[in-house]
């Protein structure tokens, strides 16, 4: 199909759905219908909105839909520096040239990254930094002749991507059934859901249980045949902060048995949580983060697997022969998105947007808790800075949760939608992840808009 000039907007929205469906294959739909009727088309956007093909202009509380554009959409001052890479030199291999914006990039990452953490292994996404990050860490343990520790422990209900490594790692039943065979070697962990914890229990008491699962876990196991813990610092998909304990021992348990704790932030780092990283609320520090979206706030693919200065010493001692020599993308390091990410990070410095996060964060994590208390079917109100999620129940005494088939949170969604305004659900737990450039003003609208969306899709429900 050419477009014409003649081509009315209705015309040329019917085409696009059509060719979309054809030609494209969009993840998270799957039959005929469903893509016809998933989402509507964007065409722009600009600082926490965007706009869709027939002029609609929706409030952006999800940092472009999946946490990434924490800049917010259209800056050009990231447009800039993009584009003046792309001219300079756009790309060469990292096998033949090392280049000055990955350089740069990887030094102004370990200036903010927490303890010892100093050297960035550059890729593409989040799935490709997780990826390489379980491969860093089985470096690690061969170089330092224990090449029997190859496992992996996970926990239920978290995401860490979509490549065999990161499916493996994730609770997903979707996954687990059409990707079968996973890899081997990776062992599930409970979820340590505060809000769900066993009755009676303090919060400090479950966080000590829950650390306590993972050492009985690993002596099940073997310690000599676990390499590492993939584990968020905050996992992001339920906003499950943890209690204050439980990273506290967790790093404990990964010391005593030469266990490496890759803290998967590329959904929570580079600012999101009102720190550079998650983990810093917490006082402690991981032997890996990975990053992703946040770090080159969506302008440009980039991920990165960030070691610590102690893990790195290993992986180069005599030579280094692990992953480092062996892998590698024609990507990694690509110069552009480099160039991108030195600019996120200047906006992040300059504007004090990790201060504009904590403090805008705390706001809105107030205003919604003295709303949910008001509200018979708000359960839980969590979060830090700005991610933050709202619980919805169906009894808020028992915490009893909704029936699953009645879908509440995917409700609330559409909901938020239908009012021009963007949230997300998973299962029953409604969440916001702004952009951290989100003003005040931006804040209110975002409160209003996700309580709307709450008070309508409840107003839908059976009883
Ligand atoms: N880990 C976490 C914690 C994530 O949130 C995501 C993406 N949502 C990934 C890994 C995978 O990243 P990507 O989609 O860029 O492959």
């Amino acid at each position: 199909h050419v477009a014409t000039t003649e081509e009315t907007t209705d015309e040329r929205k019917h085409r696009l759905v059509e060719d979309s469906v054809r030609y494209v294959w969009r993840h998270g739909v799957s039959t005929d219908s469903t893509r016809r009727a998933q989402g509507p088309i964007a065409v722009r956007a600009s600082g926490v909105q965007v706009e869709d093909i027939d002029g609609n202009v929706y409030l952006d509380a999800l940092a472009g839909g999946s946490a990434a554009a924490t800049l917010g959409h259209g800056r050009e001052d990231v447009a800039d520096r993009v584009a003046s890479q792309i001219r300079t030199m756009q790309w060469v291999s990292l096998r033949t040239f090392i280049n000055e914006p990955s350089i740069e990039l990887a030094k102004r990452i370990a200036e903010v990254a927490p303890g010892d953490l100093t050297t960035s292994f550059f890729v593409c996404d989040g799935s490709e930094a997780v990826e390489s990050a379980t491969q860093l860490v089985k470096s690690y343990h061969r170089q330092r002749g224990n090449p029997g520790k190859t496992k992996f422990l996970y926990r239920k209900t978290g995401y860490h991507g979509t490549t065999l490594v990161g499916a493996s790692a994730s609770s997903s039943s979707e996954f687990r059934t059409w990707f079968a065979p996973l890899a081997p070697g990776f062992v599930e962990l409970d979820a340590c859901y505060t809000y769900r914890r066993p009755s009676g229990m303090t919060e400090e008491e479950y966080g000590e249980a829950c650390a306590q699962a993972i050492e009985d876990e690993i002596l099940r196991q073997g310690p000599e045949t676990v390499a590492g813990i993939l584990a968020e610092a905050i996992p992001a998909a339920l906003v499950l902060t943890p209690p204050p304990n439980y990273l506290r021992r967790l790093r404990e348990i990964c010391d005593k048995y030469d266990i490496l704790w890759i803290d998967d932030e590329v959904f929570i780092g580079v600012g999101r949580t009102g720190t550079y990283f998650g983990s810093e609320h917490y006082g402690v520090v991981p032997d890996v983060i990975t990053v992703s979206k946040g770090i080159t706030g969506g302008y440009v693919p980039l991920g990165a697997a960030i070691a610590s200065q102690r893990v790195m010493d290993v992986l180069i001692a005599d030579g280094g022969t692990g992953q480092a020599k062996v892998s590698g993308h024609t990507y990694s390091a690509h110069p552009v998105a480099c160039a991108a990410g030195l600019a996120v990070l200047d906006a992040i410095r300059d504007e004090k947007l990790v201060d504009n996060v904590r403090d805008q964060g705390e706001w809105l994590l107030a205003q919604l808790r003295a709303w949910g208390r008001t509200n018979p079917h708000v359960g839980d109100v969590r979060g830090k800075g700005f991610l933050i999620g709202i619980e919805l129940v169906r009894d808020k005494e028992t915490r009893e949760p909704f029936p699953a088939e009645w879908g509440v949170g995917g409700k609330v969604s559409k909901a938020g939608m239908r009012n021009l305004f963007m949230c997300r659900a998973t299962g029953d737990v409604v969440t916001l992840f702004p952009a951290l450039v989100a003003t005040h003003d931006d804040v209110r609208a975002m409160f209003d808009g996700v309580t709307k969306a709450i008070e309508e899709a409840l107003g839908e429900l059976p009883e």
